[in-house]
This record gives C-alpha cells, structure tokens and sequence, in this order.
C-alpha cells in the first residue's frame, strides 16, 4: 500500500478503511474482509462503539500488527486531560494493543486542550505513533497548532468533491497537517455515485464515479478511508492505483464544488448545542446503568 509521510516522519498509508456505521454484527467480518483485500490502514472512534470488534478481527486475521495503520479518536465525553488518560488506556484493552498509530480528537469543542496534553503525554510515552485532530476548522487548527507544545500531525475532515475543502487543505498545508478525509464519497448525498461529470471520467479510464473521487483524493495528498460492507466494493475502492487523472479532468472535478458541507457545519451553534446535549445523554445512560449494576 502506497504511503504518505507525516510531520514526524511515520508513514500513513494513502487508502484505508473507515467503520463508522458498520454495526457490531457485521464489523469483525467486514475488517476480516477488508485485512485481506488489503487495506492496512483501519480508522475506528471511541464513539462507534466497535474498537472491541476491530481489535478482535485485528488479532483474527493473522496480519501482523506492525503492518496495520490503526487510528482511533478520543469522544468528547472523555475530552479533559485526566478522563482523556483513562480512555485512551481504555482504547488500547479494547483494541487489544499496545500502541496506536494515530490517535485523533474527534471534535474542536469542550476542554479539547486538557485532552490535547494526555495525547501528547501518550505519544512521548510511546503509545502513540502520532497524534491528531479531526473536524478542527482552520482557525481551531492554527490555534491548537500555534500553542500546543506538540503540533497535530493529521486533521482528518469531511472533504468530497461536492465539498473540496480548498481553504482547509490550503491552513492544513501550511501548517504540516496532513488532511484526511471522511465521508470522502458524501455519504453518496447530492447523487455524487451518478454525477454525469464523474460517470463520464469513469468511462474515460474505464472506472467507476467512486473509483474516480478515489483518484481525485490521492492525486490531491489526500488520504482516504472509504467505508463499505460489501467486499466487491472494498476491492473496487482499493483499485485506483492503475490510472492518471489529467489537469483537465482534475478542473473539471474542481468545478463540482458546492463549498458546503453535505452533513452540518462544526461553526454551527446550533450543532454545538447538539453535541452538547449528546454529551449529556451519553453520561446520564451511563450513570442510570452504572446504579442499575450497583442495585
Ligand atoms: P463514505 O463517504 O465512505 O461513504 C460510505 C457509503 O458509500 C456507504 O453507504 C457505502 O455503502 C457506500 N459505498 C462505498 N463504496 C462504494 C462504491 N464503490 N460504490 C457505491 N457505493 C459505495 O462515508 P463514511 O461516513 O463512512 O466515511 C468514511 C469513514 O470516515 C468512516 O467509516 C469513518 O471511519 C470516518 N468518519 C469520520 C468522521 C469524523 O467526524 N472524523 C465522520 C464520518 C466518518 P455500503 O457500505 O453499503 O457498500
């Protein structure tokens, strides 16, 4: 698998495998399925409630560890230097390891510099082969990357060709942050799969739409974590290292953008508010089951 460099010299392979809304039920066969079409870089979160199930296809599979890229992110719930220490200890039983290849902050709110000092802490400690930010929106980034003893290595955001992300690339670049993208299909919102602009580069190099935004992304330095259930499409994302975007094609993607978020905006109130509430859900679900253990 082709690899980028980051900031402090760790590779990061250049296609991964993203799990979010992969259920328990099916996400050990899918990261088995995915090990072995050969994807190396496997992207969970403290907040998809599966790094048991990763760790155990992880130890399945046969792949040895140091040939895996593992990354997960710490929730807002555990931000906060002391309760982000425990989680990420918490994060390493679970994903039964002893180190982690990136560890991201899944969110640019609450006490994000507390938990922001446990990740520096855990990368000088060895636990941690780099460290990162995601959903950061260039003034939070350059805050964090200005004042921070230790500067982000990745910021991993949502970036599709119906939201390119130029301007957050651009303060990623300048700073050393290597961008990530998530939900680099959109989801498949907006009828990104059946775009005339990409159906027609497709057939161009005979190629899917999908394997063409694949393209797009690691022409660009982008590195990308398709997710899907289905092993044919797993192998079809992984097969984009055969052909060559042209300038003209890549312009042509470029005036796809609709420089809007095909989800919600992280500089929106209302989705802070939402967060917010989120937080507080999660920890009173939690409390009722900790006095319903305790009864
Ligand atoms: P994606 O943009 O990867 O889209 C996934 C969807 O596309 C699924 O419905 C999948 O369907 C479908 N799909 C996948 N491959 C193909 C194909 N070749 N042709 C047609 N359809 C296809 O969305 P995600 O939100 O999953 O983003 C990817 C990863 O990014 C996540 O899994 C997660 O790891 C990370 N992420 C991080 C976030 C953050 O805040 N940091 C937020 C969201 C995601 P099917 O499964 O049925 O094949």
């Amino acid at each position: 698998m082709k690899s980028v460099v980051l900031s402090n010299g760790v590779s990061m392979p250049r296609l991964g495998y993203g799990v979010y809304q992969v259920t328990k039920a099916e996400c050990e066969e899918c990261v088995l399925e995915a090990l072995a079409a050969g994807y190396r870089l496997i992207d969970t979160a403290q907040s998809y409630f599966n790094e048991e199930v990763v760790g155990s296809a992880i130890r399945k599979s046969g792949v040895p560890r140091q040939e895996i890229f593992l990354t997960t992110k710490v929730c807002l719930e555990h931000y906060g230097y002391e309760a982000c220490k425990a989680s990420v200890e918490a994060s390493l039983r679970k994903l039964k390891t002893d180190y982690l290849d990136l560890l991201l902050l899944h969110q640019p709110f609450s006490d994000c510099y507390g938990a922001w000092r446990a990740l520096e802490e855990a990368y000088e400690a060895g636990k941690v082969r780099a460290i990162g930010i995601s959903n950061f929106y260039p003034d939070r980034m350059v805050d964090l990357a200005t004042f921070a003893r230790i500067r982000p290595m990745v910021n991993q955001v949502e970036v599709h060709p119906y939201h390119q992300q130029q301007e957050a690339k651009r303060w990623n670049d300048k700073y050393g942050l290597q961008t990530e993208a998530w939900a680099l299909f959109g989801e498949g919102r907006g009828g990104v799969f059946t775009d005339p602009v990409l159906l027609e580069l497709g057939e161009k190099y005979g190629k899917t739409a999908a394997q063409v935004i694949l393209r797009w992304h690691l022409q660009r330095g982008v590195v990308a974590i398709p997710k899907s259930v289905h092993r044919e499409r797993m192998e079809e994302n992984l097969d984009v290292f055969d052909f060559t975007l042209s300038g003209e094609d890549l312009a042509r993607i470029a005036a796809l953008d609709r420089g809007r978020s095909a989800f919600f905006s992280h500089t929106d109130p209302n989705m802070v508010e939402w967060f917010g509430r989120m937080v507080e859900e999660r920890r009173e679900r939690q409390d009722a089951a900790g006095e319903t253990k305790n009864r």
